[in-house]
């Protein structure tokens, strides 16, 4: 039976940690697989016993990614002290953070103020940005920028044929459609995270709907006049997604606001969404220094968008889940995600909009309690230097790699950059493979086997490639380098065992 549970439950240390090592022993893995539980128990274990089951079978057998500084895989980011301290409470106090009650308490308070702290420290005025929300990742806010913007560009579009065009929301995609002469919604794009794909085929616009606006020579970069000719189809609306650092190399799909300008014209002259998927690269926006150039280039002209997509859980180092979603167009967000005739869920107008009616969820986590901590406790400056930290361990691996024997850098900007040329093009993120091409079939699980440091295995032109990505507030460019060095040349002087 279940008793006391706070109490019990106090006696857990959290943040114990176990961080020599980023993968689990194999043993512990097993061991824990086979204790797990497949049948209800009639009268349970009895709360002690579930902890005991808890902290012996299942802690030892969990990985690193989030607590170890040396887990390279994904873009997994971790948890500062701050928003972990914080994620404990929102379980403890497990608010509903649906409707805006503000007699109630302040949670939607502060979740505004979290969304506008966040709109500060990315450079962002708050107040363009009305419909700012919480989600449970980025995947999530592709989903909220490809409705909203499926709503907007058949809105345009039927608003020529009908001066009472109703949209998407109330008709559905098909009559929407057919009353405004469209037969295809497109999303226009570079080389998009596979996450947008899932988005057109949640919001029914479909998955062969996203189409390249690049040129085959440069698949990251949005080719304008590709992208004006796409935007001219007969009987298409277009929203067009911006990869701001595609996840398996880094790079941005603009160059500068010059290239944002441009896109926004065109999005105006053709009734387009702009939506920029800045799951990670939005961070880079906090930066100011010239040797961040190429990465201040690829996020100038954000606010030009539509609709942005940024993740909590990767570079803002929350724990999981979060993501946030941030658009210009809170009309088009209620045409959208309006709970009609819920007379319970009313509430008095107020500056802030109940949640449940500009997101997906109704009843939400107070994931915004993490976010708002972590921001209070390090400030802009403490951001900068978590990122600037990242930055340079990713520059310090690419140029060890690009001096050595046994391996080599992959999506360089051009195949004859000089070092200091490869170094400012590099963000969190570095590829490469080894030369040999016997150890590069082997890479990744070679690495990976040391559990020392963990990195994920990608293709990069059809062959097998390894992937790092530098995203834990921890980073220490001293401690973490000589850890990846030493695995990387244990690997190579094995295969010539
Ligand atoms: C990680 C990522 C996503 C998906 O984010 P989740 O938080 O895993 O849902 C989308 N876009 C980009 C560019 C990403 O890096």
């Amino acid at each position: 039976m279940l008793r006391q549970p706070a109490a019990e439950f106090k006696s857990i240390s959290f943040t114990e940690a176990v961080l020599d090592h980023v993968l689990p022993n194999p043993d512990r893995v097993e061991h824990g697989r086979q204790a797990l539980y497949d049948t209800l128990l009639e009268d349970g274990l009895g709360l002690q016993r579930a902890v005991e089951h808890l902290q012996q079978d299942i802690l030892p057998a969990l990985n690193n990614s989030s607590r170890s500084p040396n887990y390279y895989g994904f873009v997994t980011g971790g948890a500062t002290p701050g928003g972990e301290y914080a994620d404990h409470l929102v379980t403890t106090y497990d608010q509903n953070l649906g409707v805006h009650l503000p007699n109630d308490g302040i949670a939607t308070d502060v979740e505004n103020k979290a969304l506008i702290l966040l709109c500060d420290l990315l450079n962002l005025d708050w107040n363009v940005w009305s419909h700012r929300t919480f989600t449970t990742g980025a995947t999530a806010s592709n989903v909220l920028g490809l409705a909203c913007g499926r709503d907007f560009v058949v809105k345009k579009a039927g608003e020529k044929s009908s001066s009472s065009f109703e949209g998407v929301g109330e008709r559905g995609l098909i009559g929407a459609m057919i009353t405004a002469g469209l037969e295809h919604v497109q999303v226009l794009t570079s080389v998009p995270h596979s996450s947008l794909s899932k988005a057109a085929s949640v919001v029914g616009i479909g998955r062969t709907s996203v189409k390249s606006s690049c040129l085959d020579s440069t698949p990251h970069r949005i080719d304008m006049d590709r992208l004006e000719e796409q935007l001219q189809s007969p009987r298409t609306a277009s929203i067009i997604a911006i990869s701001c650092s595609e996840v398996n190399t880094g790079l941005f799909a603009t160059t500068g606001i010059e290239e944002m300008r441009t896109i926004r014209n065109l999005a105006d002259k053709y009734g387009a969404w702009i939506h920029v998927d800045g799951a990670f690269g939005i961070m880079g926006r906090i930066l100011s220094s010239p040797e961040y150039d190429d990465i201040i280039r690829g996020c100038a002209g954000m606010e030009l968008a539509d609709s942005i997509t940024g993740d909590g859980h990767k570079l803002l180092n929350v724990p999981y889940d979060c993501g946030f979603f941030l658009s210009k167009h809170l009309d088009i967000a209620q045409a959208v995600f309006q709970n009609p005739n819920a007379a319970y869920l009313s509430t008095a107008p107020s500056s802030i909009p109940s949640p449940l009616d500009i997101g997906l969820e109704n009843s939400r986590r107070f994931r915004a309690l993490p976010v708002y901590a972590s921001l209070l406790s390090y400030g802009r400056s403490g951001y900068v230097d978590m990122l600037k930290r990242q930055i340079q361990l990713a520059r310090d691996v690419a140029v060890y790699i690009s001096r050595s024997e046994s391996f080599e850098l992959l999506a360089l900007p051009d195949p004859g950059a000089s070092e200091s040329e490869i170094v400012a093009g590099i963000f969190i993120i570095v590829l490469f493979r080894a030369k040999d091409p016997f150890l590069n079939v082997k890479l990744v699980s070679r690495i990976n086997s040391s559990r020392k440091i963990y990195v994920s295995g990608t293709s990069w032109e059809g062959k097998p490639a390894c992937r790092f990505a530098v995203s834990n507030w921890k980073t220490d460019v001293t401690r973490d380098l000589p850890i990846i060095v030493q695995v990387l040349e244990g690997v190579v002087e094995e295969s010539k065992l």
